[in-house]
């Protein structure tokens, strides 16, 4: 087990759960058909920090809406970030996450970035443990489905003083979630973003904050205009480099067969480090696939579809895992398909090696579920 995937002392959260938790046949209703991020479970768990006090008041309470002051001061000037991972049910009724760790220092990273309170791994990693264990009857059974758990963390002092805040809440809810996008694991369609970035070399591009989301939805509707699921985004620079596919991250297949590698695009700064395609990396090790870190033009994206050196294409991610890319279009480079426009055989054998890890259909040979009860 590395060091990174493991954890001691969690923090303590006092319980203080719902009344009236939703009944039986509701629940059950809700868990037929989640959809994605509509409805949330019985409860959520919160702590405050203020610069005398650090973290505290950690609680589980029932979830519920929010007061703000309309000067609180994340409102105007938007220091908040955020997180996603899953709960999963495997077959013996257990409920694991993965790779929770990972999730508490890239939240601790993008709180430095945007000049907030870090929280501590432990009190991250203990209120999902917390949240988790009271809302269990919440964690879907079948093996497309989860938990989706969204940590997140706003400044909440009062006032409209530009500087770092010196208070801030913490914020655990969790939502169950079927497959992520409507159309199933059906490839998407792409749109490459030639006239707006998403992110700069220096700006919060590596940070997941809500302002990357803000920034990002303009080219979202203009992917939709032109008839895309999804948006790419370059670099700022040369807009000419391929970074990543609306909230994940991209990974190219050269070759097919015993000879197929991958390619992923380099962590400049201003790609977000998926965990999914941390993982990735290693799944393809493990199934004999090369695969490096590198560049990728949509000069070499276009003519390696054309001459068929490029084989597949998919997306990577949290909320979908794995969603093949069938067609790409743009304004200045015109549009063309990855492979015959389905799912290619890798794509489906990495994705199906990822789930199987995830919902303990395999062993989990690198230590990367985090078992809760
Ligand atoms: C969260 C996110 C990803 C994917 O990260 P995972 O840890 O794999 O879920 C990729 N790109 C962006 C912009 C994101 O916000």
């Amino acid at each position: 087990m590395t060091a990174t995937d493991a954890g001691t002392g969690l923090w303590d959260i006092a319980l203080n759960p719902t009344a009236t938790p939703t009944d039986d046949a509701t629940r059950e209703a809700v868990l037929a058909d989640p959809g994605f991020g509509r409805k949330f479970t019985d409860n959520m768990v919160r702590a405050k920090w203020t610069a005398e006090r650090g973290w505290h008041d950690a609680e589980l309470v029932g979830y519920g809406p929010l007061l703000l002051d309309p000067a609180t001061n994340f409102i105007h000037y938007g220091q908040a970030i955020f997180e996603g991972l899953k709960a999963y049910r495997h077959a013996d009724g257990s409920i694991k996450t993965f790779r929770p760790f990972r999730n508490a220092q890239r939240f601790a990273n993008s709180a430095r970035r945007l000049a907030m309170a870090e929280l501590p791994e432990e009190l991250f990693v203990g209120s999902i443990e917390a949240l988790v264990r009271e809302d269990r009857e919440w964690v879907p059974q079948d093996a497309e489905k989860s938990l989706y758990l969204r940590p997140f963390m706003f400044s909440t002092e009062i006032g409209l003083g530009v500087k770092p805040a010196d208070a801030y809440e913490y914020l655990l809810i969790a939502s169950p979630a079927g497959a992520y996008f409507p159309k199933g694991i059906k490839p998407v369609s792409v749109w490459l973003s030639d006239d707006y970035v998403r992110a700069a070399p220096g700006g919060t591009g590596e940070a997941k904050c809500a302002g990357n989301y803000a920034a990002s939805l303009i080219a979202q509707a203009e992917a939709s205009q032109h008839g895309c699921d999804q948006v790419v985004w370059l670099d700022a620079a040369e807009r000419k480099w391929i970074e990543e596919m609306g909230g994940m991250n991209l990974y190219f297949v050269y070759g097919s067969g015993d000879s197929a590698r991958l390619l992923t695009p380099r962590l400049t700064g201003s790609l977000l480090p998926g965990i999914t395609r941390d993982s990735l990396l290693t799944v393809a090790a493990d199934l004999g696939i090369r695969a490096d870190e590198g560049e990728i033009s949509i000069e070499d994206w276009k003519e390696g579809c054309a001459s068929g050196e490029i084989s597949e294409v998919f997306a990577c991610g949290t909320a979908a895992v794995i969603t093949p890319v069938g067609e790409v279009k743009s304004r200045t480079s015109g549009a063309w398909t990855v492979g015959d426009g389905g799912t290619g055989p890798i794509t489906a054998r990495l994705r199906q090696e990822l789930l199987d890890i995830q919902t303990g259909a395999i062993p989990d040979r690198h230590n990367w579920l985090h078992a809760i009860c």
